[in-house]
């Protein structure tokens, strides 16, 4: 079956270019069944096993949504560990290349407080990181999360395995209610299930089970 091309969606040009430049032409499965709809503002379930490029889709959904001239944090995505938390802001980065100055602060458990403090000040347009550590931002002041317009849960069967089902509720209370929300999983077991009803309303559920 023919992949449809990424430039049959809303992208704009200049992230249609940069997509292009990295060797992304065709999307994805996932990305093609979710992306029209993160485009068209909608919130989104998205299933589909490891590899499948559900990253990309909720990154370019964020990005279109981003007002680069607003230096605010505008998206927030949470996924469970340090590692997949770098590796999502390292995406994040290599996708919005084509528009300047975005700043993506990475807010990850283990990484030393002193220079996340720091940075925090200084501020950012998107921030990712895990559960425990972004609670901590936010109940010491330091966060504020009242211009977030995409909310990202990455991987989150692996945060509920993880018990972070309290940090994500605070950081929920702290978003403003009008807000885009996108759900990643590599499962749908009823917990999840659970978590998005009660923090989605119309949710669109894709669900992905080839390897594309
Ligand atoms: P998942 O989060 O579903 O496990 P990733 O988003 O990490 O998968 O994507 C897996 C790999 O595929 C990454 O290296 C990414 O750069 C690459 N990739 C994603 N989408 C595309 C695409 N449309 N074209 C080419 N490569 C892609
Ligand atoms: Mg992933």
């Amino acid at each position: 079956m023919t992949q449809p091309l990424f430039s049959s969606t809303s992208l704009s040009s200049a992230l249609l270019d940069n997509l292009a430049s990295l060797g992304y032409h065709t999307m994805t499965d996932i990305q093609a069944q979710t992306l029209p709809l993160i485009l068209a503002g909608k919130d989104v379930i998205g299933q589909g096993k490891t590899g499948s490029g559900k990253t990309a889709a909720f990154s370019l959904g964020l990005l279109h949504n981003l007002n680069v001239k607003r230096f605010r944090v505008q998206a927030l995505v949470v996924c469970p560990t340090r590692e997949l938390a770098d590796q999502v802001a390292v995406e994040i980065r290599k996708l919005a290349r084509a528009v300047h100055n975005i700043k993506v602060l990475a807010l990850c458990g283990g990484a030393p407080m002193g220079p996340q403090i720091g940075s925090l000040e200084h501020g950012a347009h998107i921030i990712v990181g895990t559960p425990g550590r972004i609670e901590e931002h936010l109940r010491k002041g330091r966060l504020s999360l009242d211009e977030v317009n995409t909310f990202v849960l990455d991987e989150a069967d692996r945060m509920l395995e993880m018990g972070f089902e309290e940090s994500l509720q605070c950081i929920i209370d702290h978003c403003p209610t009008a807000r885009q929300n996108l759900l990643f999983s590599a499962t749908y077991p009823p917990k999840i299930e659970q978590l998005a009803q009660h923090i989605m309303k119309d949710a669109a559920k894709v669900t992905v089970e080839a390897t594309h």
